[in-house]
C-alpha cells in the first residue's frame, strides 16, 4: 500500500468517526482573536485558554487594545494559562507591532507572522489557515508529534521541523488543517501516551497497532 493511500484511509476513518465540530478547540471570531488564543495555548489546553478569552476578548478587540494594555490587569487576566509574565509581553508586543508595521491588523503573511512576539511557526501555520484558508503547513503539537510517527509517516519522534518537512511533503495541502485537527482529536481520545490500539479503528492501517495487536506488518511504500 502506498503511504499516500494510508494517510487517505487514515483521515477518512478519522473524519466519520469525529463528526461534530469540537467544542474543545480555540473559540475566536476574528484573526487578531485567534492569534491571541493561539499564543495563549502554548503549553496550556484549549479548553483553558477560552475560559481565558471569554473575559479578555469583552475588554481587548483591538491591536490597539493589547499595545496600550494594563500590564497587571492583563497579567491577572491570563494567569491560570501559565508563563503568563512571558504571555503578556508577547501579547503587548503583538498589538505593538501590528500598530506600528501593519496598520492594526494581522498581517496575511506566514513570514511577517514569525515576526510577531510568541507566534511559532506552528502559530503561524495555524492562523494562516484559520485564519485565512491558506494552507503553508501541518501545524506540529504534541499529539501531531506523537501520532504522525506511530501512523508510519515520519521516522521523526522528537524535532517538530522535520516532522512537520515529512508531513508537508506527504500530506496534500488541502488536508493540511484537517491532519492537525483530526490527529488532535483521536490524540485525545485512543491514542495518547498509553495508546488503546485494540479499541482503535486505524489498528489494521496503522503499523503501530498492527504491531501491538501481533498482526503483519503492513508494507508500506
Ligand atoms: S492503532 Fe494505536 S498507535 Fe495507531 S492510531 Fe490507533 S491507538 Fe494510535
Amino acid at each position: 500500500m502506498e503511504l499516500k493511500d494510508q494517510y487517505k484511509e487514515v483521515l477518512k476513518r478519522l473524519r466519520a468517526t469525529y463528526t461534530k465540530t469540537p467544542q474543545s478547540f480555540l473559540k475566536f471570531d476574528n484573526v487578531l482573536e485567534l492569534t491571541i488564543a493561539t499564543v495563549l495555548s502554548a503549553q496550556c489546553t484549549d479548553k483553558a485558554v477560552n475560559k481565558v478569552t471569554l473575559v479578555l476578548f469583552e475588554k481587548y478587540k483591538t491591536a490597539e487594545d493589547y499595545m496600550n494594555a494594563d500590564m497587571i490587569e492583563l497579567k491577572t487576566i491570563i494567569r491560570s494559562t501559565g508563563f503568563y509574565n512571558s504571555k503578556a509581553k508577547y501579547l503587548q508586543g503583538i498589538g505593538q507591532k501590528l500598530v506600528h508595521e501593519h496598520n492594526g491588523e494581522v498581517p496575511k503573511d506566514h513570514d511577517a507572522l514569525m515576526t510577531l512576539p510568541g507566534v511559532s511557526n506552528k502559530t503561524a501555520n495555524l492562523v494562516m489557515a484559520k485564519g485565512f484558508g491558506i494552507n503553508i503547513g501541518v501545524a506540529v503539537d504534541t499529539h501531531v508529534r506523537r501520532l504522525a510517527p506511530r501512523l508510519g509517516w515520519t521516522r521523526e519522534t522528537k524535532n517538530t521541523s522535520r516532522i512537520e518537512r515529512d508531513l508537508n511533503a506527504l500530506i496534500n495541502k488541502k488536508d493540511y488543517l484537517d491532519v492537525n485537527e483530526f490527529l488532535i482529536l483521536h490524540g485525545r481520545a485512543l491514542c495518547g501516551s498509553k495508546p488503546k490500539c485494540n479499541e482503535c479503528p486505524l489498528n489494521d492501517t496503522c503499523p503501530t497497532g498492527r504491531n501491538s495487536l501481533g498482526k503483519s506488518p503492513l508494507p508500506l511504500t
